[in-house]
Parts: structure tokens; sequence; C-alpha cells
């Protein structure tokens, strides 16, 4: 049988299904991933050294500059397909929760609740120095061109500078949103990993979690990302057409 006939089989006598989503579930909405070339000011950089506190502290208006530049990428994307696909399967009656690695509101956006973010949020900016939350005014969005450096806002508090409230490398996750998502993908009978290349932990455990607690994991992704267990399924293909026809499998009506 194949892995999608045994995928919609899953879902069909699942009860409780968690979304564990990465990168590649956005990249079609035009959000790159990692592995995406960068354009504008960001080509000769490696995203990966941009997004930590020593980079902050080096050059926090060339850091501050990255993060305007995805909000503003973020605000202008639709989400795909595949976004929408959490919704309407709850719409079949069953428990659907999204735990992502993204900081984009994508999911929000195609009418997900409750959506656990791991890595926190684009949206939401803290001071760097109090880690007090933070809103910005119209004016301090404003992206000009495709790349700038820009000083970043104060601190009404302690005139610390703002940062964006996103897990940096070597940071640790929120405990709050990683308690959430533990006890989502231990109770789970099938958890759906979608567009992670599984390399950034712990969140990359989050697979081989479900497998222990004996869900059924099914990979959607462009690459074979499986870990090798008999209880993975693995559909390669892009998220915005594998997921709507794996819905379409279990739930012809849906
Ligand atoms: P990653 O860039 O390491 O891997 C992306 C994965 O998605 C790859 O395995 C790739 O094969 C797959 N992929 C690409 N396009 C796809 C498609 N159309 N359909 C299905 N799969 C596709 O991303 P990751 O694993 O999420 O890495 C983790 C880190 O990346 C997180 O910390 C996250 O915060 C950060 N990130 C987030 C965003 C966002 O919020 N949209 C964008 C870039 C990076």
């Amino acid at each position: 049988m194949s892995d999608m006939k045994q995928a919609s089989f899953a879902l069909q006598s699942a009860r409780s299904v968690v979304f564990f989503t990465g990168a590649g579930i956005s990249a079609e909405s035009g959000i790159p991933t990692f592995r995406d070339k960068l354009t504008g000011l960001w080509t000769t950089y490696d995203p990966q050294r941009l997004e930590t506190a020593e980079a902050f502290r080096a050059n926090a208006a060339l850091v501050w500059g990255w993060y305007l530049w995805r909000r503003h990428q973020t605000t202008q994307a639709q989400p795909n397909a595949a976004h929408l696909v959490p919704s309407r399967l709850a719409a079949t009656g069953r428990q659907v929760s999204v735990v992502t690695q993204n900081i984009d509101d994508l999911h929000e956006r195609a009418g997900s609740a409750g959506v656990v973010h791991l890595h926190g949020s684009l949206a939401q900016p803290k001071c760097f120095a109090c880690h007090r939350p933070a809103d910005l005014s119209e004016e301090q969005l404003v992206v000009h061109g495709d790349g700038q450096e820009v000083e970043p806002p104060r601190c009404r508090r302690c005139n610390g500078k703002l940062r964006p409230a996103v897990v940096w490398f070597k940071e640790d996750l929120p405990m709050a949103p990683w308690k959430a998502a533990m006890h989502m993908v231990k109770t789970c009978q099938v958890l759906i990993s979608v567009g992670t290349s599984g390399i950034v932990t712990p969140a990359a455990d989050i697979p081989e979690i479900a497998l222990a607690a004996g869900a059924t994991v099914i990979h959607v992704n462009l690459a074979d990302v499986s870990l090798g267990n008999a209880n993975e399924l693995m559909l390669i293909g892009r998220a915005s057409e594998v997921l709507p026809a794996l819905l379409k499998a279990a739930f012809p009506t849906a």
C-alpha cells in the first residue's frame, strides 16, 4: 500500500492530530527558507549568522534591519493551500493542533487558532536588556528598498535597544510553548511534520518524541527526511499540493 494511502487511513482513525511545521510550509508563500538565496543587502550574509545575540551586539542596526525586512516580507505574503489544511481537517471533528518553528503568522491568517510558536514571532519586539515586550509605531515599521541597516528603537522603560522576540541560535526556547507542544505531541495519534529539515534542535526532536509516544508520523517534504522508523510515512512533494491531496484522500468531502 502506498504511503499516501496509509497516511489517509491513519488520519481517518486519529482523534488528535498535530501539524509540526517549518520554513518549507511558508516557502510557497514567498518567504525564503534558510536554504534559499537571499536578495539585496543580505546576499553576502548567512542568515544563521544574523540570528544571534552576538550579531546584535556587534551591529544592532544590521540585525534590526534584517528583521524589519523579514516582517515586511511576511505582511506581503499570503497563506497557501498547505496553511489551510489544519482548519479544514479540524472541521471533520478531529482535535487539531499546530506547533510551528516559523516566526511568521501565516497559520493564524489561514484560520488556525492556538498556534504554538516554538521560536517566537516576528510580530512582537522586546527589549534586549530588560526583555519587556514593546510595540512599534507604523513609522518604525517602514522598510525602504530591499535591505537596510536601521537603528533599533529604544525601550520606554530602560532605554535598552529593541530586538525581535524570536529565539536566536544558542538561546533557550520559551518554556510555556515547549510544554504545551510536548503535551500535544505526546498525546496525538498522528503527527504531520511539514517542511522542516530536522536540523535545529530541540524542535527537530519532535517527530522522534511523537514516535516514541506511539504516534504515526507523516513527513511532507521535497526531500526524504524520514528517520527509518516503522511508524513513519514519507510523502515527497510540495506541501501546498501534498497536504490538500492527503486531506482529499482521507476525507473526500472535506
Ligand atoms: P530549513 O530552511 O532548515 O528547512 C526547510 C525544509 O523545508 C527543507 O527540508 C526543505 O526540503 C523543505 N521544503 C522547502 N520547500 C518546501 C515545500 N514547498 N514543501 C515542502 N517542503 C519544503 O527550515 P526549518 O527546518 O524550519 O529550520 C528551522 C528554522 O528556520 C526555524 O528556527 C525557523 O524559525 C527558521 N525560519 C523560519 C521562517 C518562517 O518563519 N517562515 C523562514 C526561514 C527560516
